[in-house]
């Protein structure tokens, strides 16, 4: 899986590339790169639940910024303010393409607001599953496959989820309002992206 062309055009770009075997792996660069008195934001992802992040980094003394472990909207609220301004910010995303592009669709933004700028650093992981040929087909693939599931999983029920591709809903079941290509990082190596072979996440 490793690919030498795929490093060099994220390298291009100012973003570091590293390929890891497991999810495991990833897990345990993370615990290492991230120091313990660091603040850490976390956006929403099946991949990192799968990793179990969160609780791995909260229980070692790290402070966390987790949405997910919110126990009301206004604490969610609070917490996803919270995560724009942490030294690290760990996140997932929806597709890469293999010039170098990673593409993200969200719903209320926080996660691409973060991926964008305020936290110092930032670790994306991303599945094998995930690496598209060309950025249309990353762009097709976070439409028509990441938003029917991430709604499915939100327990959203947007026209996507029936018919198996985006019509650009106007419904209030919509769950992608941002769709949201990096293209690169003006300050170099501040986003690492994690490449698995494995597939992860959707
Ligand atoms: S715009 Fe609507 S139909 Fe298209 S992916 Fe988003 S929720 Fe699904």
């Amino acid at each position: 899986m490793y690919n030498i062309e795929i490093i060099k055009n994220f390298k291009s770009r100012n973003i570091e590339v590293t390929f890891f075997k497991t999810l495991e792996d990833v897990k345990d660069k993370i615990l290492d790169l991230i120091p313990i008195n660091s603040t850490v934001g976390i956006g929403n992802s099946k991949t990192l639940k799968e990793m179990d992040i969160s609780r791995l980094l909260c229980e070692r003394g790290n402070t966390v910024f987790d949405k997910t472990l919110a126990k009301s909207k206004k604490e969610s609220k609070h917490i996803k303010k919270k995560s724009l301004l942490t030294d690290w910010y760990i996140t997932g995303t929806n597709a890469i393409s293999k010039d170098g592009h990673i593409v993200n669709i969200d719903h209320s933004g926080n996660r691409v607001a973060a991926m964008i700028y305020g936290p110092d650093n930032v670790i994306v992981v991303v599945g094998k599953n995930k690496i598209c040929n060309t950025l249309q087909d990353a762009i097709d693939r976070v439409r028509n496959i990441a938003a029917p599931l991430n709604a499915k999983r939100a327990g959203y029920k947007p026209p996507c989820l029936e018919l198996n591709k985006c019509v650009d809903c106007k419904t209030d079941q919509r769950v992608c309002f941002n769709l949201v290509i990096i293209e690169g990082q003006y300050e170099k190596d501040r986003m690492k992206l994690f490449i698995v072979d494995e597939e992860i996440g959707f």
